[in-house]
């Protein structure tokens, strides 16, 4: 195999083989031929080794002034952005994604770094009197130790950035596991770390499959918290690999994301947020609109013209800066979303507008392409309504009022993001009390989240924590109440008081 880079794991400072000594290969999903790197399988003892170090960082790092820390991060954010267009083609490489929106995952990890640099001046606590004299009291935030993190492939380098940047601000060290097929663009986060003189062992990145990798490591004992996103299959896991000793545990997981468009909705408008909710990244979203909710009034109208912009949409190798959706990440994916377009066609009966296969031919046969597919006439007992698809499908439902619409949107398990396309402030308000989801957007498809908000979803999308925005801190740090009674003298609260 010519020039075809070897990528090593990160532990201690050192970039080390696996103790297997075995590696996998990374292929471009729009072109297999194109093998972007070879990766190391590690086992559960390169696991070891790695909170091993990060547990031995962590007793100097924890020590670091934050603004100290914050530093680091400062200068690692100037440096992604210096990077960002190497970055982002490797990561359109490896996991198939347009260059826009590869630009896009890339600066969110820019604004994040930024972000959590910015609390490493803040990071505040409470102070308030104390109803005793002569003592204060105050509360503040602490590190919890060594982070296990394990992340999806839709978000290379975002996700990791929402997790690893909190963390270290607040002083903990970590030990990440990204996805099998985005490795790359975790290993360049990585890199830039080590380069803007990160310490040894503060961060420490192990490749391999989720269940020599991410199993040991959600289940390791010297693991503080683990911080997962990915389906919530797998998310099931990891909390109960750590109910039995509570350690913590930050689970974002599947989503099945409505849009409502109203009667009185600018339907151009939520034509182009529906085809870019539901088609962008693939439709490989957690927050993708995978269920548009249209009322009786608009839908002839809504319907026609969400088609014929599907169907001009451009498939292909998202390097080609003209194209409008990549491929499915892998084969396994692919299978996924051509099954859930057999069941819509075949088992739910919905209607087929659009699509529903894969596309071959010249430019499609080397790569996981499959067509932009729109259901009609599909009702809430569907498979294909009910189920996170994951790829380039999305359903059209009727309703028949607003407050039918609302009923219909959180008819779902899941509890991510909702939307709803309408001219009128009360039913914008009303649905923006009403839809059970942790984001909710006006007039404005179910994606496009920026980083000093809170992220994250309700129901069996999370565990009630949340990412970005000093949200994000609660999940890496323990607060510490402080009390200091300089009356010398002992006093009894609500006693003496
Ligand atoms: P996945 O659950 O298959 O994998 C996620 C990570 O877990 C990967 O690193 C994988 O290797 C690892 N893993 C797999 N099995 C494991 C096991 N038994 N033990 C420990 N780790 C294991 O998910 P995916 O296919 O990578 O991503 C798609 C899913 O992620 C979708 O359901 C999507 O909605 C969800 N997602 C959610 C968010 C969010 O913020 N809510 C964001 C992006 C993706």
């Amino acid at each position: 195999m010519k020039n075809v880079t070897e990528y090593k794991n990160y532990i201690a400072g050192e970039w080390v083989r696996s103790r297997s000594g075995q590696t996998f290969e990374n292929r471009n999903p729009a072109d297999t031929d194109d093998i972007v790197g070879i990766f190391q399988k590690s086992t559960p003892g390169d696991v070891d080794d790695a909170i091993a170090a990060a547990k031995e960082a962590y007793k100097k790092w924890r020590l670091v002034p934050a603004p100290k820390r914050a530093e680091i991060i400062f200068r690692i954010a100037a440096r992604l952005a210096k990077e960002k267009e190497r970055f982002s083609r490797d990561m359109t490489r490896e996991m198939g994604k347009i260059l826009k929106e590869t630009r896009g995952d890339v600066q969110e990890a820019i604004d994040m770094s930024f972000y959590m640099a910015g609390e490493g001046r803040r990071q505040f606590g409470q102070t308030t009197p104390s109803e005793l004299p002569d003592k204060f009291m105050m509360s503040i935030r602490q590190p919890i130790g060594i982070c296990g993190m394990i992340t999806p492939w839709n978000f290379p380098m975002a996700i990791p950035s929402w997790k690893i940047m909190p963390a270290l601000v607040c002083g903990n060290t970590v030990v990440i596991k990204p996805a099998t097929d985005t490795p790359l663009s975790v290993y360049n986060f990585i890199k830039v770390m080590e380069e803007e003189g990160l310490a040894g062992g503060v961060v420490n990145i192990v490749t391999g499959s989720g269940k020599d990798v991410g199993e040991p490591l959600m289940r390791h004992k010297d693991i503080g918290v683990i911080s997962f996103t990915g389906s919530t299959e797998v998310g099931r896991k990891v909390s109960e690999a750590c109910a039995s000793d509570f350690r913590h545990c930050h689970l974002e997981m599947g989503g099945k994301n409505c849009i409502l468009v109203m009667d009185d909705a600018n339907v151009e408008l939520a034509v182009e947020g529906a085809i870019w909710g539901a088609f962008g990244t693939t439709g490989q979203r957690c927050t993708a609109s995978s269920r548009l909710i249209v009322h009786k009034k608009v839908i002839k109208e809504f319907t026609e013209k969400l088609v014929e912009r599907a169907k001009s949409l451009k498939v292909g190798n998202g390097l080609d800066e003209s194209v409008e959706m990549g491929p499915a990440v892998n084969e396994s994916q692919m299978q996924t979303v051509l099954k859930y377009m057999d069941i819509g066609k075949n088992k739910d009966g919905a209607k087929l507008l659009c699509g529903g296969g894969r596309l071959t031919g010249p430019g499609y046969d080397k790569g996981y392409f499959t067509m932009p597919t729109i259901f009609g006439e599909v009702t809430p007992n569907m498979t294909i309504f009910r189920e996170e698809i994951f790829g380039s499908v999305t359903s059209i439902t009727e309703c028949n009022s607003f407050e039918e619409a609302i009923e219909i949107g959180n008819n779902t398990v899941y509890g991510l993001s909702s939307s709803i396309y309408t001219q009128d402030v009360n039913k914008a308000f009303a649905a923006m009390r009403d839809l059970c989801t942790g984001i909710f957007y006006v007039n404005a498809p179910t994606i496009g989240t920026e980083v000093h908000l809170p992220f994250g979803g309700t129901k069996e999308t999370g565990n009630g924590h949340r990412e970005a925005g000093t949200a994000a801190l609660d999940v890496f740090s323990e607060w510490k109440t402080i009390y200091v009674d300089f009356s010398g003298k002992i006093q009894k609260t609500q006693i003496d008081s």
